[in-house]
């Protein structure tokens, strides 16, 4: 039973609008093209837990922190005996270890020791276990999504589920039978409760509300060549189409993001669309979904 679902982070999403708005410099668009093939990965492992037999519960995405240090859980699967904390990595082509890291054969990059970055949460998570006076069983392990990762010299004791065993994982995990009770259930409400939403690490650019290009793009291909064709947005480039009203709230939705501290109002958002379109249409699609605060001149949104 899923807990909880997956979305983008708020770090993801800020650095995908950004790539769209700004020119991010070589360091930033890599940290934000990782964080996008992470997320890519999550999704496809989700969709490979979809079936889980028995009665498990899982909880995705999880931030925790404990003794004032944060730990992230891609993927945790609660079971009737057993808890696994699973660190997804869609990382691909061919790789080696040595001494604990991680490097690409092609590119010689070396990667970020995963299996420290996974002891190192799993020890978190079993103290947090702790403090919770809860006594389950953790088998934490790292799941290579990407089915063109190849891992050369993986020693066997490491905590590894390879692209070509996580079918083989799933299968043995669906063989064990699970029945989950009132413990289970507080566990799985507890660790919701304390999940932190806001990750204290996001490695965000700079950016100010004056440099970044306005207008709006394309929900499909991101190109700015829009035209308004009754009561839809046509793209020039691809062809596809959105309903007006659903385009402004979708940039409604980026500035929020993008600028937490500006008021949404109609010139905001008007100036921030920049659509061939008069006002009164992005008033009229404000009133319908957001609170309108004020009147007159002041009027804001919520
Ligand atoms: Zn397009």
């Amino acid at each position: 039973m899923l807990l909880k679902a997956r979305t983008e982070s708020d770090e993801l999403l800020t650095l995908r609008s950004l790539n769209i708005r700004t020119d991010l410099t070589t360091k930033e668009k890599f940290h934000y093209q990782n964080l996008e093939r992470g997320y890519e990965g999550e999704l496809r492992f989700d969709s490979m837990i979809e079936d889980l037999s028995e009665e498990r519960y899982i909880i995705n995405d999880l931030l925790l922190e404990v003794n004032n240090s944060f730990f992230q859980i891609d993927t945790l699967l609660i079971s009737q005996g057993i808890i696994h904390p699973l660190d997804i990595k869609n990382f691909q082509g061919d790789c080696y270890l040595r001494s604990d890291n991680l490097y690409s054969v092609t590119t010689g990059r070396e990667y970020k020791n995963p299996i420290n970055q996974l002891n190192r949460s799993a020890s978190l998570f079993r103290q947090l276990l702790q403090n919770l006076h809860q006594h389950f069983l953790v088998d934490a392990s790292i799941i290579f999504i990407n089915p063109e990762f190849t891992l050369y010299q993986a020693p066997l004791e490491q905590p590894f589920i390879l692209p070509t065993q996580i079918n083989r994982f799933l299968r043995d995990l669906n063989k064990g039978s699970s029945q989950l009770n009132d413990g289970h259930r507080k566990l799985a409400q507890k660790l919701l409760e304390l999940h932190q939403p806001k990750h204290p690490f996001a490695k965000l650019p700079v950016y100010t509300y004056e440099k970044l290009k306005k207008g709006t793009f394309c929900k499909n291909c991101k190109s700015f060549r829009i035209t308004i064709k009754h009561h839809h947005l046509v793209c020039n480039n691809c062809g596809v189409q959105e309903k007006i009203d659903q385009a402004i709230l979708r940039n409604v939705k980026e500035f929020c993001l993008l600028f937490p501290n500006h008021k949404i109002t109609t010139q905001a958002i008007y100036d921030w669309c920049k659509l061939d379109l008069c006002k009164r249409t992005y008033t009229r699609a404000l009133k319908t979904n957001y609170n309108t605060i004020g009147s007159t001149k002041n009027t804001y949104y919520k």
